[in-house]
């Protein structure tokens, strides 16, 4: 399990040319050969000798105490920093969760605007760091969580709506002037928040989905097409994300490592997913 981390380079082979023995890096949650047409354009999810880890079989999940980084030239970014900044955790956070709510926003958000976050899950709550980056004039942040919620208003929520379904559209649609945001980040990936999606977005914006979907055929066909909605989105490739991203993270600009809110061993991995599933924790960091 596992697609996310930081660490200390142990050994490389032989093929291997820019990273070094003893560098600290972080992973993005899918490795790229860097070389290839898609890496260039920035889209390493893409990448035609690339792939996930922690799905099953080679290469093998990032919770646990080593892993094999295949691509390692093309995959791994090199940071100069000590193993034991006080910045880890949102240097951690790069792999995947800020890399992703940055994706939900450039995806969505042509220039500045009204912007509403769907999920105040880790991924949200980086979106709502990200549209506030983008220059957002406005961010609803829709989630239920007190503790999320005021993590929201730190990183940048001008407003909240806490109701879900037909209640929680009309009051975006009030906050936002009647007809609905320019931009949805939908971090969440079920039917109901890609339907809210569609509901609170106005006539000519965008949605930057990033939430695995799970579920079935949406309607795209009709309502999107008559209000000009564009459906964008898909695997972030926070690798082109990372160099952008880690200048806002020295500089104290951003801090996306306050998403981890507890941190377990290995052996405490079972009981860290317990918690996330219960909401006792947002998200859980591993020390191995
Ligand atoms: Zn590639």
């Amino acid at each position: 399990m596992g697609h996310e981390a930081i660490g200390v380079v142990e050994d490389v082979g032989s093929d291997v040319q820019g990273i070094e023995r003893g560098q600290l890096v972080v992973m993005p949650f899918a490795y790229s050969d860097g070389s290839c047409m898609f890496c260039d354009e920035g889209l390493q999810t893409s990448c035609v000798r690339g792939g996930f880890f922690g799905n099953g079989g080679e290469p093998g999940g990032a919770q646990a105490e080593a892993l094999r980084i295949p691509q390692a030239d093309g995959t791994l970014f090199a940071l100069e920093v000590g193993e034991d900044d006080a910045l880890m955790p949102s240097l951690l956070a790069l792999s995947d969760v800020m890399g992703t709510g940055h994706h939900a926003a450039v995806t969505a958000i042509r220039s500045g605007g009204k912007v509403a976050v769907i999920g105040d899950g880790a991924v949200g709550l980086c979106g709502v760091i990200a549209a506030k980056r983008l220059g957002a004039e406005q961010i609803i942040i829709m989630g239920r969580h007190r503790d999320r919620i005021e993590l929201a208003r730190a990183s940048g929520a001008t407003d909240v709506v806490s109701k879900r379904g037909e209640e929680g559209i009309e009051r975006v649609r009030e906050l936002s002037g009647g007809f609905g945001v320019h931009s949805v980040l939908e971090c969440v990936g079920s039917a109901q928040a890609m339907d809210t999606a569609l509901a609170i977005v106005r006539p000519g914006g965008t949605i930057g989905r990033v939430g695995v979907p799970h579920y079935g055929p949406v309607d795209l066909w009709t309502m999107p097409f008559y209000r000009n909605v564009t459906v964008a989105g898909g695997p972030a490739p926070v690798r082109a994300y990372m160099a952008e991203l880690l200048r806002d993270v020295m500089d104290g600009r951003i801090e996306p490592g306050r998403v981890f809110d507890r941190t377990v061993d290995l052996d405490g991995v079972p009981d860290g997913y317990r918690a996330m599933n219960e909401r006792e924790a947002l998200k859980v960091l591993i020390r191995p």
